[in-house]
This record gives structure tokens, sequence and C-alpha cells, in this order.
């Protein structure tokens, strides 16, 4: 297949064009490299520099192409960021999600998997979070996303694009092979701060809030690689040919701040430096998946379910790239 992917320059969307090429398909990412990097796309994918907000770049790339599906990435994704400036992430996601889909249905194109998020479930009552839980999002990031799943249902209804919305609980981890990996500015994410900690690249990592009512006061998530989360995108390309889903993305196992503290010191075998911070805004307490449906119905397997051997190789990375993709492209260009 000629597979689309709009952010394919970014984290996640750089290990699944890796994943698709793997599998052999053609890819093309369409990318505004404003968070993505170019270094992050492999060589055998066609790339084009262009922004989703840009109609007339989308008629272009479309007349120029027969796409047999999309996986779209390319949206803001910041939690905390999207509370201070809610409007723009509105805006932006569901705007360029929706020039996205019309040009879509201009084309012809009827298939496409987005990249969903846990976001939208809020604080939920009942954990496990599974696919049927009430959607309440806590964040306008979140709400971003649901109102990109509902525009993916109606694209649906009255056009006939197949869409399966992929809500990830939270990724992490690096590609096995060392070349790909998390990298972004201002980095936000725990796992990479923590990293950073570790390697002497900060003077901490700050915990926000140890006052939750979780076992020990910090937030819990689910974390979930990198690479299983391109595993899924593969089968969900698959059971499009037949029908639309949608499938939350995790271990089924929380993680508080603090283990993931301890499990990177383990990893590493460096002493992280600690400071207790406020509660971020936006933060539920606890987002745990329940994944069953895609492992009954798709037969998902994560290959690589443990924390540690995520913050492994979130940490091979980080040694191999201390300064993420910048040094890689300036090795690249050394060469
Ligand atoms: N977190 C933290 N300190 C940091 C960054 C994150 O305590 O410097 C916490 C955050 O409050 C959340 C968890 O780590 O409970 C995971 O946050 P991250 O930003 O990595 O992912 P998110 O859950 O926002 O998708």
């Amino acid at each position: 297949m000629t597979i689309l992917v709009t952010g394919g320059a970014g984290y996640v969307g750089s290990h699944c064009v890796a994943a698709l090429l793997e599998r052999g398909h053609r890819v093309v990412v369409f990318d505004n490299l404003r968070q993505g990097h170019r270094a992050a796309v492999r060589p055998q994918a066609e790339f084009i520099q262009g922004d989703l907000a840009d109609r007339a770049a989308l008629a272009w790339l479309f007349a120029g192409h027969r796409f047999d599906a999309v996986l779209h990435f390319a949206a803001l994704s910041l939690v905390g960021e999207s509370m201070r400036d809610p409007h723009t992430y509105l805006h932006d996601n569901v705007v360029n999600a929706m020039n996205l889909v019309q040009a879509m249905v201009r084309a012809g194109v009827g298939k496409i998997v987005l990249s969903s998020t846990a976001a939208l479930f809020g604080t939920p009552e009942t954990i496990p979070i599974a696919e049927d839980a009430a959607i309440d999002p806590g964040n306008p990031y979140g709400e971003s996303k649901f109102m990109i799943e509902r525009l993916l249902h109606w694209a649906d209804r009255c056009h006939g694009v197949r869409s399966a919305c992929l809500r990830y609980f939270n990724a992490a981890g690096a590609h096995p092979d060392g070349t790909l990996g998390e990298d972004h500015n201002p980095e936000t994410h725990l796992i990479p701060l923590v990293l950073d900690a570790a390697a002497g690249r900060r003077p901490h990592i700050e915990i926000f809030g140890d006052d939750y009512s979780t076992p020990d006061g910090t937030c819990v998530r689910d974390y979930v690689h990198v690479c299983d989360l391109a595993d899924a995108h593969l089968l969900a390309l698959d059971v499009l040919a037949e029908r639309s889903c949608r499938y939350n993305l995790g271990n089924g196992r929380g993680y508080s701040v603090r283990e993931v503290v301890e499990t990177a010191e383990r990893v590493t075998g460096l002493r992280i430096p600690v400071r207790m911070g406020a509660r971020r805004p936006g933060d539920p307490p606890v987002l745990v998946a329940s994944s069953e449906r895609i492992k009954a119905e798709l037969g998902w397997q994560p290959r690589f379910p443990d924390l540690e051997s995520m913050v492994r190789t979130a940490w091979e990375w980080r040694r191999r790239h201390p300064d993420g993709f910048r040094g890689a492209a300036a090795a690249l260009a050394a060469e």
C-alpha cells in the first residue's frame, strides 16, 4: 500500500513509518517540522514539508499521489500547554484534521488511522479503562482528539471513510535498533526528563504533586512501548478493509511517577535527584487501559510490556544521541 503519514517526523509517527517500511509499504511523510525532525524520517520514505492548515498544499499532495490509507499523527499534544492555550489546541487540531479528511474524501481515500489519546476519559470511575467508558476529557488536548473522533464518525456515516481511533495511554521507549527515539523541544515528558536528570543534563526531576489519591500520592500512568503502538497501527490498517474500529492501547498496569524514577535509577545505575512540585493542571490521578479488545479482536501482543524495557530502550537512545536528532543530523552532515 501507499500510506500518507501526517506527523511522520514526530515521536510515534517516525516509529510507525519505520514499521510500515519494514512491512514493505510505500510511505509519504507530510510534516511541518515544527515539532518533528527531518532526521527521524527513514530515508526510504518520501518526505514533504507542509502544514495541514494549508489546504492548497493538501490538494497538491493528494493530486500527486494515490494513497491507499492515511495515518494521522500531526497535532499539538501537550496536556499542560492545552490548559494554558485551549483555543489554539481546539482550533488547530480540529481544523487541521477537518482539512485532511476533506482532502481524503475529495480524492476518494477511504481509510484513516487516528492517533488518539487516553485523555479522552478525564478522571474515569472504573480502572482499567475500556473502550466503552464514559468520555469526558479533562483537558482541551483530550477534547480536541474527541472532536476529531466525532468528525471521523461522520466521515464514515456520510462518506464511507473507515477509521481506526487508537487511544494511546503513555507512549514510551525507543526503537531497539537505537536509531529512533523521543526528542521534544522543550521536553515535557516524564521518562526523557528523568533520564536527563540521571545523565546530569538537568539538576533534578520535579514530581508534579504527591497528594493524589494513589498508593504513593503521585500520578499513575500506563506506559506503552512506541514500537508496540506501531504494531497496533499495522493491525488497524488491516482491519479497515472490513470496518471502522476504536481501541485503547496500554499494558493494563499502572506505574506511579515515583516508580518511574526508581525504575530509571535501576536501569541506569545512577541516582536521580527529585524535587516535589505542585500538581500540573489537567492531570488525572490514574490512567490505566484495558486493551483486552484489541488483543482479542486483532491479536495485538505487546513485545515490550514491562516498564524496564521501555526505560532501557529510551536510555540506549539517549546515550547514543545525547543531543537527540540535532546530533543525529550533525553526524549525518559530517559523514
Ligand atoms: N510528570 C512529572 N514531572 C515532569 C513531567 C511529568 O511529575 O517533569 C508527571 C505528570 O504529571 C504525569 C506523568 O508524569 O502524571 C506523565 O506525564 P507526561 O507529561 O510524560 O505524559 P502525559 O500523562 O501528560 O501524557
